[in-house]
């Protein structure tokens, strides 16, 4: 079954179709965190999200290049700079690396790029230059560059693509020049910010003048640096939908002439007592929270999964509760498997939704499959999931299964958890980060950068890991 996504850009689900003509490769960027404290499991379910249709794609057998930036100068960032005066790189760097480190905590694969905008000014810059010579963008009084919705839709172009808007509501000459201003009102945006004295030290140098960068023009130049003028999938949250993905759409179309995105997925607010989490109301919990009250990364990516990305989800602590009763019933029965099948060669999970594990196996992946290809169902999948434990536990208890068909079974639950990455107890798991290398590894080698994928090996090696090429592509094997 072809895969099926909703796409905001259209309000309707369809097939969908990569750009590549070869129908391969797919480009995939998700808007990253603003590093300027730990994320928290509202934003998660958001970067959960993303790994699903990553992975979900890769099950399907595309090629998937996977881009996240992270947002590492911006309005809040720079308060906080100021506030704690600590230089922005440094603040910066460590809740980087939280977020890094709590991204494996949640079993997603790391993107293959992790961009970061301060790296990326001139790329930044080029763009608004495009922009300025096509007189779409303009310097106004206050030395700050701003992008002319009406210049743009006087090009001919479309504002408003993601979102229906009523451009008698446009507030004429009204400009904003905060990243976070009131998000149902229309106003030239700033792509350039004409340094002020409360920036401090966070300027850098432009034909402009010094300043620094719009939020939106991070993601712009982010993006198609790594993935081309056009790209195949751009995801975030609902709140990111406008202004901040409608502006991207505005300036990349603007600047290059091409479409920009085919696909714009979004991904439903996790809510707490029917609000927002969010760190401005201050009703949020991050990771570490969590995991300080003794939930596992498991459980809680269990939880985040277990609704549809375009639902609304309430998040409540009898939530994880309930992720932790229906984790221990699959690792009852992924276990009893392990022991029925101990002696046996292990099965070979396939990494596409093909056959594995007999007629019983096949009909549970050929469900779970096509339920996740229909706009990622995943109250569907995890009771294809939850049928085929009642199913197993109801053979083993009879005593029907052979130890070659419990095999048969370990290996079907593996290919089903090739995407849902919830893993075992007990299973010998790969981590997220050592697949991230290996495929990473089989990136260079397409590329026939050899040194980089011989630098790989020898990485993975020394963390334990030896990767051997097969017909049916890399194994990895624990040394
Ligand atoms: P930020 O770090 O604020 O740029 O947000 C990172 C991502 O989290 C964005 O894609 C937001 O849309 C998303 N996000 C923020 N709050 C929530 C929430 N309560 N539920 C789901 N996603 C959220
Ligand atoms: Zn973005």
């Amino acid at each position: 079954m072809a895969l099926r996504f909703h796409n905001t850009l259209s309000r309707r689900v369809e097939d969908f179709l990569p750009l590549d003509p070869a129908g391969k490769s797919v480009g995939l960027y998700c808007c990253g965190p603003t590093v300027y404290d730990f994320a928290h499991i509202g934003n998660w379910r958001t970067f959960v999200f993303a790994d699903l249709v990553r992975r979900t794609l890769e099950f399907s057998g595309y090629q998937v290049r996977h881009v996240m930036n992270i947002t590492d100068v911006e309005d809040k960032i720079i308060k906080r700079v100021r506030a704690t005066g600590v230089p922005l790189r440094q603040f910066t760097g460590q809740y980087e690396a939280a977020f890094l480190d709590d991204l494996q905590t949640l079993g997603c694969r790391l993107p293959h790029l992790t961009p970061r905008a301060t790296e990326h000014i001139p790329e930044m810059l080029d763009l608004i230059g495009r922009l300025v010579e096509r007189g779409i963008a303009y310097q106004a009084a206050d030395g700050s560059v701003y992008f002319s919705i009406a210049r743009y839709r006087g090009c001919g172009c479309k504002y408003g693509q993601l979102v229906n808007l009523n451009f008698d509501e446009l507030r004429v000459g009204e400009r904003v020049a905060s990243d976070e201003y009131d998000k149902e009102s229309v106003a030239d945006f700033a792509l350039w910010k004409a340094r002020v004295p409360e920036d401090g030290d966070v300027f850098w140098p432009s034909p402009w003048g010094e300043g620094r960068p719009g939020w939106h023009i991070e993601c712009s130049a982010m993006s198609m640096k790594a993935l081309g003028a056009s790209f195949d999938l751009h995801l975030g949250g609902e709140d990111l939908a406008f202004p901040h993905h409608e502006d991207e759409i505005a300036q990349s179309e603007g600047a290059t002439g091409k479409p920009f995105v085919k696909y714009w997925l979004h991904g439903a607010h996790l809510m707490v007592e029917g609000k927002k989490m969010s760190k401005s109301l201050g009703n949020f919990f991050t990771l570490r929270d969590l995991l300080g009250k003794g939930f596992s990364g498991r459980e809680i990516r269990y939880l985040l999964l277990s609704a549809h990305y375009r639902e609304t989800f309430n998040f409540t602590l009898d939530g994880l509760a309930g992720a932790r009763a229906a984790l221990a019933r699959m690792d009852e029965c992924v276990g009893k498997l392990r022991e029925r099948a101990a002696g046996v060669p292990p099965a070979v999970p396939t990494t596409s939704s093909g056959s594995a594990g007999g007629t019983h196996g096949s009909t549970f992946l050929t469900r779970f499959a096509d339920a996740l290809a229909n706009d990622l169902n995943i109250s569907a999948a995890w009771a294809a999931v939850f049928d085929w434990v009642r199913d197993t536990n109801k053979r083993l208890a009879e005593n029907s299964l052979t130890p070659e068909g419990a095999g048969a079974a370990l290996a079907a639950w593996e290919t089903v958890d090739a995407v849902l990455g919830i893993g075992t107890k007990g299973g010998a798991e790969v981590p997220a980060e050592i697949q991230s290398l290996v495929e990473a590894r089989t990136v260079a080698k397409q590329a026939k950068d050899f040194a980089r994928a011989d630098a790989i090996r020898g990485e993975l090696k020394a963390r334990g890991w030896l990767v051997e090429d097969t017909p049916k592509g890399p194994k990895l094997k624990p040394l």
